[in-house]
């Protein structure tokens, strides 16, 4: 019996092919768990998956990322029960629902303290700005004091690092689209930010580490940043590609990281939480600096599940900050 309700698309596309359809959500197989969600987290990489960008099987759902509470496990699932609080950041998409049967390997219990809606807004953005700041730059390792460049610093990704950032002592310059947007990031622990849709970022970095160069850019905006973010790079420095908010990097001359001796590297969350055990530690380190309130996840906009295509229009349109969540 079809009793609960997804968002679902049969083909790619705009906003509109999102669907809020009634669904029948069976029992888990091995290795799977059945989670009642009680918030589902909105992410860039969603409408990735909804143009077609990134493809997946059609017609499919959305969605990555929700907390909720664990109804039934199937066999083999040791480390969850029925009843237990959960959150996940987790493939395949299909996030966007009342219920649903997924693999449990990314599935793991909120501490007590953190509620339904933080923990859907935290996984996945905050997943991936531990992997940013404590994963990403291994050989060389950030130091507290040293500049670091992040764009779209008063996104929902952006606000955490730039929380997380200032927890490590590192000094980190955001970009955003608009003055309201970099104030939000310095009140959220920005040491300094710029207003890239009207400054020169390259000339104002420059000026900020008194030209030396920032040690890591973590850019998320792609075609529009990715050549001039380069040039904000000390020599040595680290190019982290992590998104495409603004469409995808063309073909790059590889010759461009020779002036610099300059570090490329495109990460993805998901090669991070390999395993569970890995998943739990990212997450145990998520969990702490939230329980300790260095960061504060900013559940900025609220949406019911059937809303989910103005949820998309508000994101791709620049509309949002923070974090922002569908209540099923
Ligand atoms: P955001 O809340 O940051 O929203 C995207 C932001 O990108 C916008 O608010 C906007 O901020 C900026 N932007 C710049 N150019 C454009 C454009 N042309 N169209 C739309 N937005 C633009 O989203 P998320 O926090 O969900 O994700 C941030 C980024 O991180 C995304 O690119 C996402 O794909 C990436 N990501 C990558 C992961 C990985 O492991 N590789 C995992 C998680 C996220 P402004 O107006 O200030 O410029």
């Amino acid at each position: 019996m079809p009793n609960e309700q997804a968002i679902r698309f049969a083909r790619p596309g705009g906003p509109e092919v999102l669907e809020l359809q009634a669904v029948a959500v069976g029992e888990p197989g091995p290795g799977e768990v059945r989670i009642r969600h009680h918030a589902c987290g909105i992410n860039y990489i969603d409408v990735y998956f909804r143009l077609g960008t990134y493809p997946q099987p059609l017609p499919g759902g959305l969605g990555m990322e929700g907390a909720g509470i664990v109804e039934a496990v199937g066999p083999g699932v040791m480390h969850l029960e029925p009843g237990d609080c959960v959150a996940y950041a987790s493939q395949p998409p299909g996030a966007y629902c009342s219920a649903r049967v997924m693999p449990a390997t990314h599935v793991v219990r909120l501490p007590d303290g953190i509620d339904f809606e933080t923990g859907a807004a935290m996984m996945l953005k905050g997943l991936t700005v531990q992997y940013l700041l404590r994963r990403t730059l291994p050989a060389q390792g950030l130091q507290p004091g040293d500049h670091v460049l992040f764009h779209a610093a008063a996104g929902g990704v952006g606000l955490i690092a730039c929380q997380w950032a200032k927890a490590l002592g590192l000094q980190l310059i955001g970009t955003a689209g608009s003055q309201a947007k970099c104030e939000l990031a310095l009140a959220h622990g920005a040491a300094h930010a710029i207003d890239y849709s009207k400054e020169d970022f390259v000339a104002r970095v420059n000026e900020i580490t008194g030209g030396a160069g920032v040690k890591v850019v973590y850019d998320s905006v792609g075609r529009d940043t990715f050549e001039r973010s380069l040039q904000c790079l000390r020599p040595f420095g680290l190019m982290a590609l992590f998104g495409a908010s603004s469409g995808p990097v063309p073909p790059v001359d590889i010759g461009l990281l020779a002036k610099k001796s300059l570090y490329l590297t495109r990460p993805t969350l998901f090669s991070h939480l390999a395993s569970r055990e890995a998943t739990q530690a990212m997450a145990d380190e998520l969990f702490e600096v939230v329980g300790s309130g260095a960061v504060k996840i900013p559940v900025e906009r609220r949406y019911a599940l059937a809303d989910a295509a103005q949820a998309h229009r508000d994101l791709e349109a620049r509309r949002t900050t923070g974090c922002s969540v569908l209540l099923p």
